[in-house]
This record gives structure tokens, C-alpha cells and sequence, in this order.
């Protein structure tokens, strides 16, 4: 029988246990394993039932069983600690409260969070990545407040019909079951924020506030009575539907999440924003609604409100994947921000052209998110060093005039969150063996006190767990494969805990190449039952429902891993997901990572790994470029440069085999007369004091804050302050230098080069080239220029390489008012050398001379680095 309605009867907890309500409804119980250990006292077994997640377990213990700990004053004393822990954590001043200049808050938008798996609203790695942002956020005491979306079906849980295709299944997530709490007006009705759409339709959503530590999470969440004609689904499921659907998911997302901020700082006191930060292009659209509420609030035109808000906006790019990037039609976003729906002062026609592929390549049908993300951002960044000039790369075409290691994107290389991440057992086995507080505050400095013995055996402990639960997992998805119990004795001996472990396991994009492992199956299959050195793989990830390519690569994976000889060496693990993940990753003695390189933007689960002494084994793309050190971990070669994928794909098979075989399987069984690999123990030790410092989200957070937040924030105070009279200068400056930049010529350059002193042969190392330029100026005045000499290696082709600019001095102005400029280059390096002159834009409010994409170089030039004392100059 079905229900015609549900809802949850909450529990009310005796007066003595009122506290773990609280602990409940923060999700700092997430990433913190004493307050998780007293949930599962609570009731043991209930604790393991309801997925270990604290909301369901209070719903589900027994009133005897509350009772009885309400008058247990061991019990209740706990509860006592633990919420005083949780409330000093709350308020203690932390690092960013001893920041000068930082933000009063900061808006952090992304259309995924990844915090705990009861709370299932990621996908994949940018999900997580926003939920360990958060987390660290919340320790380090930065003002953050995110946004997002509420999916009633979250993402979906995976599983493997009998031929190994992959089954979708979307469980309904009920709200009230969650640790998650509507944000109210002061009179206690439930918020409600609306977007127009079409048509003169509004779409209402509710907020949802999930406590993440310090930092409030905001969920927008439409399905709700007030929206008729499918405005409650829009909120449905993750990344679904047609392109509409999404559209309006991302209008909600930049739209609406901007009026959820509004209403809840007025709700809360919390200071409104300065800095917004979008994480992938999806929530573009709060740039456009804060445009809109400048231009209606505060008399701006369209151009000098977008000079405001791009001052305090940073755009995160995640991907140099095409397909990864977010492109509607033209006609849709057309369609979606004109006719009624369009503001007076916003008109559709400026709407289009933040997002327009108006460059060469570009797509005059398309309207591309991440092209607004960062018209619509003054800073913006990759996720990596290699990200970084990939994506400058990439998106070059945004600022022509500029090669692209001067396009203005910047790199913040990704982190994880370690309380999240690193295996409780760690922390208890590095306090059994150097006592309790031994990790303190420098955790990675332990690792130099703890014996050979004591790192294999946490190595050894988190094996063995991750083989436990394998098995588990390999016999439950038999069962959901229609597989009897009794045919599935063989799975409780799956897997070994003492032979090498490798794991992979992400999304399955075609990138990420989860099937080069077959490419030599029986190659791979000597590697596995290698009498001596087996190895054992074991395998997890998800492809996009609507991938089929990726759905055929699991089932073929899957169809190996069935294979009667092979299958107690490897296995496919359906559904992963973060709780899988936290016994996954630290229980595998090698992470590897095989994308088609520059593909992989950072990737993080490799630095999960890292954090629990697994060592990397990786193609040198994302992170691992950056960090690779040939000590910890291996570096798969990349067969850069054979364009022809299937022959690509064969060459890196192939090195990966034989890396294994030499060195990763001979390392791991080379023992010593106490049975302990002792070079493969230093590999561990040297990965956990030198890369999990690195790969820390709290040290990518301080970098976020430090490097971008805050001089963003200094850049929104300075074009904001007086009524706006910065963002108005700043944008009737940039309109009349673009109007008259086209008159602006350099019409004659030279250069001397002063070799010894005493005037004799070439120019040498640790001399100088006395550059001077003539610049036909138009209507532009020189204090809006400035004119440089850039300088550096050239090429076989005569580019440019490893630049520097150092801006030439005005010197007077010739009779046919040419301005002359001139200044001295040092000659630094030898070999090839090469220079040019170029006049760019000044202003002070520009964040790099690149800002607006204008750049003149000469069209004719004279040059003489003879040294000869010879001076064509102005002849
Ligand atoms: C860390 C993590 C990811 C991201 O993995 P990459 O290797 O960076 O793609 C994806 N899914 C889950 C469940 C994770 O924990």
C-alpha cells in the first residue's frame, strides 16, 4: 500500500541527551571522530543500520534505550564534553581572525557539495572539493557562506545488473531527515526566494541552511506547493534533464542563491558579502543579478556595475575538457533572460554578450558559462600549476593581444580536507605509539618519530580493513546481480590483506581511461596471479547516466573482474561514493591515475591517498605534475606528441605494466630479515612529510584567501567606495580607451646594446640594451599607458618565451607629438635573446595590464643591437 502523504515524527530527546541534537544538526560530526564514537553509542548496532548518520539514528533509537542513557552519568558527561568541544570550536578566534584587510564575508556558490554520503548532493570530485573547501573554511575561521541547490533525488546510487551494466536508482532524499533546517523570517515563516522565468512565470524556492562547522550552507529548493507547471522539479536530481532544465537549475543557482544571501545576512546580521567566489561556471548568473541590483538600486549603467561586480568576483575554472564546460543555445538563454523576463537596465543583448563565443573558434550559436565566468570575474584561476597554463591556453582568445602565460588566470592548486580523509586508524595508531596529543600541531612532523614498524602496520591495519569491506561489497552486489548466497562462498576470500594493493576509482569519463588496465589482458592477468608479486586491483566509479560510452567501459571492466581466474585479484566496487572512499583510498598501497594528459584539471583523490601513506602511481597530469618528486610515488610516461589515441593508449599501457613489474611490485615484496619492505616504508614516510603538508585543502584555502579573497576584496572596497565612483571611472575609462585605442600606434623602436663598457663586439652577458620607442599616442593621454619592453628567449620561429616586461620611461614628445620612450633591459641569460616594444592600458584599478585585452605592438620597426654606437634613432 502506498502512503498518500509522509512525514517524520522527530524525537524528543529526554532533557539530558537535549545536547546531541545540536551535535546532530552540525555536520562537524562529519569530520569529527569523537563526536561520531558517541553517536554509535548511542546504539551500536542502530549507529551501523541507519548508514552511521546521526539525524536517522535519533529517529530510530528506542525510548528505553534513551531513557536508560539519560540516567547514565558517564553518558550524559560525554555528551557534555563533546558539545563544549563542538562550542569552543564554533568560537574560538582561529588564523583568520588575525588577518588584517580580509573580507567581512565571502560568498562561495558551486552546484555541488560533497560533505558527508547522508547528505548525497555531489557527483564527483568538484562536489567534494566544495564540501572540503567548506570544512577547511570552517577550521581556519574564514567567513564563508555557501550556496547551492537542494536535489530531492541527490545523486544516484549505482548498481550492476547480471551483465554488468550499469543501474541507476535515485533514492528521494527527505529533507527532514537530513541534517538540515529551514531558514526562517523573523516571524517565522519559511523564506521564500523567486526568479522570473519566461512567460511571466516565477519560480519560488525554499532555503535549506546545513551547518558545515562555522559555515552556513544555503540550498535552494523548489519543490514546493507554490510552484505549479514543473517548477517543483527543477530542483529534482544533479546534472539532469534537458538543457532548459539545467538552464533553469543555473538561474536558480546564480539568481536565486544571490537573494538567498541577501535575505539571509539580513536575517542573521551576518555582513553581506564582499568577495564571490564561483566555483565552476554553473552558478555564472549571480553576476548577472548582482549587475541587475546595482543598476536598480543604485543607479549604475550596465557597464560601471559590471566594473563593481567583477572587482569582487573570482571565477574557479575546473576543467579542459570541452564537454565538460556548460554551453546553452543562444536562442534559449535568449529566450530565458528577454521578453518579460528582462530587467530595464540588464537587457538580453548584454546578458548575451558576457557568455558569447565571439572569438576566433568560438560558436556565434552558443553561450558559454565558463566565457562568463570570466568576463563577469576580475581574478580567476585553475586548480592547478599545469591547470592553470592549460587553461590560459585554453581561454586565450579572451585576451588577444597577449600570449598566454600573461592571460589573467591564475592557478590555486586543489587540497583535501584531512579530518575528512585520513582514516581514523591513522590517528589512533600515531597516539597508541607516541601518545595521546602526538600529532599536535605540526601532524606531519610526527611521521619522523614513528618506527618502521609502527608505518607498516597502520599501512597493514587499513589493507586489511579496506579487504573486509571489499568482500562485503562484492558479495552484496552479487546478491543485487540475482546471485543465490549459497553460490557466493568464494567472495568472503576475495582480495588477500598481505598482497600489493592498487586501487582506482572516479567518475568514468573516456578521459580518465578506466579500461587501459585491459588494454594487455594477459599481461595484466600475470601481473595479478604473479606466483611471487601479485598485485590486486580494486576498482570503483560511476559513469554520467547518460553515458553510454562510460557504461560499457565498467561493463567491461566488470566482465574481467568476473572472470573465474582473476576474481579473487580484482574488483569492481559499484556505487562509489565518499563513504566508500574513506576506506577505499586509505586501505590501497598505490593510487593509480591514468588520464590522457593535460585532461586531468587537479584530481584529488590521489592526495586522499597520500594523506594515508599510499603512494601514487600516476600519469604526470593535475597535481601530480606539480609534485611528483621521483621519491614519492611513480610518474607514468606520457606519450606526448603521438597523436593517433589508440596507439597513445598502447604506449602508456604498456609503460604502466612495466613500471609495476620492475619497480612498484618488486619494492613492495623486498623485504628485510623482519619482514618489513624498508624502502618501500621510506617511500610512505617521505610521501606523508613532504606531500601531506601540500596537499592540504587548509593550506589551498589559505592560499584562496591570501591570493585572491583578499585583494579581491581591497578591489571591491576601492571601486565601491563613494557611491561607486571608482566602478564608474573605471568603466567610461575602459569604454573611451577601447573607443580610441585603434589610432594608437608605435611607429619606430630601436635599441642600442652597451656590451663592456668600452665599446667592443656583441651584446653580452651581464650588459644592457637600451631600448627607446616612438608612440603615436591618438587621443589616448600617456598617463593611461604604458609603454614596456618586453624581452626574453625566442624560438626557431622568433616568439617570445619566458617573457618580462619593464615599463620604458616617457621622455618628451617629438614635433609630430610621437611621445618617445625609453629604458634599459639586462642582458641576464645567454643564447638566443629577443625583445619588442608594446603600449598597454594603466589604470590603477585594472588587477594586470592584460584586464582588458588591448595590447599594440609595432608594425614597422628599425632595430640596431650592433653596439656600434651607431643611432638611427628618430633619424
Ligand atoms: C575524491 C573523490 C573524487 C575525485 O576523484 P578524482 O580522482 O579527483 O577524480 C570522486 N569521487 C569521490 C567519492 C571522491 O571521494
Amino acid at each position: 500500500m502506498r502512503a498518500i502523504r509522509r512525514f517524520t515524527v522527530r524525537t524528543v530527546l529526554p532533557e539530558p541527551l537535549a545536547a546531541l541534537a545540536e551535535l546532530a544538526a552540525n555536520l562537524r560530526w562529519s569530520w569529527h571522530a569523537p563526536t561520531r564514537e558517541l553517536f554509535a553509542a548511542v546504539d551500536p548496532g542502530q549507529w551501523e543500520a541507519v548508514g552511521c548518520d546521526p539525524v536517522r539514528l535519533l529517529g530510530a533509537v528506542r525510548t528505553e534505550r534513551l531513557a536508560a542513557l539519560a540516567a547514565d552519568g558517564r553518558f550524559t558527561a560525554r555528551i557534555a564534553d563533546a558539545a563544549a568541544n563542538l562550542h569552543a570550536y564554533l568560537t574560538e578566534p582561529k588564523w583568520y581572525q588575525s588577518l588584517t584587510d580580509a573580507p567581512r564575508s565571502i560568498a562561495y556558490f558551486s552546484p555541488e557539495y560533497g560533505i558527508t554520503a547522508v547528505l548525497p548532493q555531489y557527483s564527483g570530485g568538484l562536489g567534494i572539493l566544495a564540501g572540503d573547501h567548506l570544512k577547511a573554511a570552517s577550521d581556519l575561521g574564514v567567513p564563508i557562506i555557501g550556496v547551492g541547490l537542494l536535489y530531492k533525488h541527490g545523486y544516484f546510487r549505482q548498481s550492476l545488473s547480471r551483465d554488468a551494466w550499469q543501474l541507476e536508482t535515485y533514492p528521494l532524499i527527505d529533507p527532514d531527515n537530513l541534517p538540515l533546517t529551514k531558514v526562517r523570517e523573523p516571524d517565522g515563516t519559511a523564506l521564500r526566494v523567486t526568479i522570473g522565468l519566461p512567460g511571466l512565470r516565477e519560480l519560488v524556492a525554499q532555503v535549506w541552511l546545513a551547518q558545515v562547522g562555522r559555515v552556513p550552507l544555503l540550498l535552494l529548493d523548489t519543490d514546493i506547493e507554490e510552484n505549479a507547471d514543473g517548477g517543483r522539479e527543477i530542483t529534482d536530481r544533479l546534472y539532469g534533464g534537458s538543457s532548459e532544465h539545467r538552464l533553469h537549475q543555473e538561474m536558480l543557482l546564480g539568481i536565486g542563491g544571490i537573494r538567498a544571501v541577501r535575505a539571509y545576512c539580513r536575517i542573521t546580521g551576518v555582513p553581506q558579502p564582499e568577495v564571490y567566489h564561483t566555483n565552476e561556471g554553473h552558478a555564472g548568473f549571480l553576476g548577472v543579478e548582482r549587475i541587475r541590483e546595482l543598476t536598480e538600486e543604485s543607479g549604475l549603467d550596465f557597464a560601471a556595475a559590471l566594473s563593481a561586480v567583477r572587482a569582487g568576483t573570482l571565477f574557479t575554472t575546473h576543467t579542459p575538457v570541452p564537454a565538460g564546460i556548460d554551453r546553452f543555445s543562444h536562442d534559449l538563454v535568449a529566450e530565458n533572460f528577454g521578453g518579460d523576463n528582462q530587467s530595464p537596465a540588464v537587457q538580453m543583448e548584454h546578458v548575451l554578450g558576457l557568455g558569447a563565443e565571439d572569438y576566433p573558434g568560438g560558436d556565434p550559436g552558443c553561450f558559454n558559462m565558463a566565457v562568463m565566468g570570466l568576463r563577469l570575474a576580475q581574478r580567476a584561476n585553475g586548480v592547478s600549476v599545469l591547470h592553470g597554463a592549460v587553461s590560459r591556453e585554453m581561454f586565450g582568445g579572451l585576451w588577444p593581444g597577449f600570449d598566454s602565460p600573461e592571460v589573467p588566470i591564475t592557478s590555486v592548486t586543489n587540497g583535501v580536507h584531512a579530518e575528512t580523509w585520513v582514516h581514523p586508524a591513522v590517528f589512533e595508531l600515531v597516539e597508541r605509539e607516541l601518545g595521546p596529543g602526538a600529532l599536535g600541531e605540526d601532524p606531519f612532523a610526527a611521521v619522523d618519530r614513528l618506527s618502521d614498524k609502527a608505518i607498516w602496520e597502520i599501512r597493514c591495519v587499513l589493507r586489511a580493513a579496506l579487504v573486509e569491506e571489499a568482500r562485503q561489497r562484492v558479495k552484496d552486489s552479487w546478491i543485487a546481480r540475482g546471485a543465490s548466497e549459497a553460490e557466493l562462498g568464494w567472495t568472503a576470500d576475495v582480495l588477500d590483506p598481505d598482497v600489493l594493493t592498487i586501487g582506482f576509482a572516479r567518475r568514468v569519463p573516456s578521459y580518465k581511461r578506466l579500461t587501459l588496465m585491459l588494454r594487455d589482458r594477459e599481461r595484466l592477468t600475470s601481473l595479478l596471479l604473479d606466483p611471487q608479486r601479485p598485485i590486486q586491483l580494486v576498482i570503483a566509479g560511476k559513469a554520467h547516466p547518460a553515458d553510454e560510452g562510460g557504461k560499457r567501459l565498467i561493463q567491461e571492466l566488470v566482465r574481467f573482474a568476473d572472470e573465474h581466474k582473476v576474481r579473487h585479484r580484482i574488483v569492481f566496487l559499484p556505487n562509489y561514493d565518499m563513504a566508500m572512499a574513506q576506506t577505499l583510498l586509505p586501505g590501497c598501497d598505490v593510487w593509480l591515475n591514468n588520464p590522457l594528459r593535460p585532461l586531468e584539471a587537479c584530481g584529488t583523490s590521489g592526495m586522499k591517498a597520500a594523506l594515508n601513506g599510499g603512494l601514487n602511481l600516476s600519469i604526470r597530469d593535475g597535481w601530480w605534475d606539480e609534485w611528483f618528486d621521483g621519491e614519492n610515488g611513480w610518474a607514468i610516461p606520457t606519450a606526448n606528441g603521438v597523436d593517433d589515441p589508440d596507439r597513445r593508449d598502447e604506449l602508456e599501457a604498456s609503460a604502466l605494466y612495466e613500471l609495476i613489474e620492475a619497480s612498484v611490485s618488486r619494492r613492495f615484496y623486498d623485504r628485510d630479515a623482519a619482514g618489513l619492505p624498508t624502502r618501500w616504508i621510506e617511500m610512505v614516510r617521505h610521501t606523508l612529510s613532504t606531500l601531506g603538508p601540500k596537499v592540504l585543502a587548509s593550506r589551498m584555502v589559505r592560499d584562496y584567501v591570501r591570493q585572491l579573497y583578499i585583494p579581491a576584496a581591497a578591489s571591491a572596497r576601492a571601486v565601491t567606495a563613494d557611491g561607486y565612483s571608482g566602478a564608474i571611472e573605471l568603466s567610461q575609462w575602459a569604454q573611451r580607451i577601447k573607443s580610441s585605442w585603434p589610432q594608437l600606434q608605435i611607429e619606430h623602436v630601436d635599441a642600442v646594446a652597451d656590451s663592456d663598457g668600452n665599446g667592443e663586439g656583441a651584446p653580452r652577458l651581464g650588459g644592457t640594451l637600451h631600448v627607446r620607442a616612438l608612440v603615436q599616442l591618438g587621443s589616448i593621454t600617456a598617463d593611461d599607458l604604458e609603454v614596456q619592453a618586453v624581452y626574453g628567449r625566442v624560438d626557431e620561429t622568433d616568439q617570445l618565451r619566458d617573457t618580462h616586461a619593464v615599463a620604458l620611461e616617457r621622455n618628451g614628445v617629438d614635433d609630430l607629438g610621437r611621445a618617445r620612450y625609453e629604458g634599459v633591459v639586462e642582458l641576464d641569460r645567454s643564447g638566443p635573446f629577443g625583445y619588442t616594444v608594446r603600449a598597454v592600458p594603466k589604470h590603477p584599478l585594472l588587477s594586470t595590464a592584460a584586464e582588458l585585452g588591448l595590447a599594440v605592438l609595432p608594425t614597422e620597426v628599425t632595430v640596431s643591437t650592433s653596439g656600434d654606437g651607431e643611432n638611427n634613432f628618430m633619424r
